[in-house]
């Protein structure tokens, strides 16, 4: 659902939980942190993979994935990578959103559920996780979540101004400075990955990559297929998945 006529947007968009943004924190050139605060977000059950929706344009819906969820005080936060920043020309709809968005602006908050297929499990082991920068948020709060219930390790490709944060968000995973082609920096480096035990792994962000990034995970760590869950997040060449 990309994308609906106005009226039917809109109708859609009442439904959800309303929220209000309480700061904004630009936190590198491409990844900027959104708080919201919303009465309905209280009470709710959260684990990581649970996504959402908003509307960002009177007709455009986009998803995004919290990297935190408080649900006794009714706060979250999204972590936003800014993909169309680094590229010349108009932003997206969803960046272009993002840049408009000030504190106390109004956010409907459409929806706070995973699927069966891609969904957090606390199981003892290594878990393995794969991603670009739009998987960091899953990935941090995956890391937060666990806590010393498991390790997680696996490899990030997000832009080179961006590796400094990253490297912070996510302990144990290895960042790698991606190129102008999705997706290469992250095959290139698990093509060499160092031997692990892992027990799962978790594949998300570039469509087409997913799919290359999946047999490879499967070979080096000798992994059923049952325990590679993999969630697409854009593709080339389609807007808004
Ligand atoms: C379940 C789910 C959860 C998600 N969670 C998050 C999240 O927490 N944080 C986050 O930042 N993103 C997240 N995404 C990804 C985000 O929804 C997409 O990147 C989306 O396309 C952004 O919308 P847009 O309006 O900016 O660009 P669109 O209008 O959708 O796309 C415009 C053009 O940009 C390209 N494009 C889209 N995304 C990227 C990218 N990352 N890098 C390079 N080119 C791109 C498209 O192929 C298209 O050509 C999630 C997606 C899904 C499906």
């Amino acid at each position: 659902m990309p994308s609906l006529p106005a009226p039917f947007a809109r109708m859609i968009e009442v439904r959800g939980m309303p929220c209000t943004v309480t700061d904004t924190e630009d936190l590198s050139p491409s990844f900027r942190r959104v708080h919201l605060a919303g009465e309905r977000l209280k009470g709710r059950e959260w684990a990581p993979c649970q996504v959402t929706t908003l509307l960002v344009s009177p007709t455009a819906f986009r998803r995004y994935t919290p990297d935190a969820v408080d649900a006794v005080t009714g706060r979250m936060s999204i972590l936003f990578y800014r993909h169309s920043a680094v590229v010349p020309g108009p932003p997206s709809p969803g960046d272009a959103w993002l840049d408009g968005l000030a504190v106390g602006d109004p956010v409907s908050v459409m929806g706070l559920e995973a699927t069966r297929s891609f969904r957090a499990r606390a199981e003892p082991g290594t878990t393995f996780v794969c991603g670009d920068a739009t998987t960091v948020g899953l990935w941090s709060s995956m890391i937060r979540w666990l806590g010393d219930r498991g390790r997680v390790r696996g490899v990030v490709e997000v832009p080179a101004q961006d590796v400094p944060l990253v490297r912070d968000l996510l302990p144990g995973v290895q960042v790698v400075a991606q190129s102008p082609q999705p997706g290469e920096a992250l095959l290139s480096w698990l093509g060499d990955a160092p031997p692990e035990a892992v027990t799962h792994a978790y594949l998300s962000g570039h469509g087409q990559t997913i799919q290359r990034a999946r047999n490879l995970v499967r070979t080096r760590y000798d992994l059923h297929r049952s325990a590679i869950y993999t969630q697409p997040y854009w593709a080339t060449g389609k807007v808004g998945l």
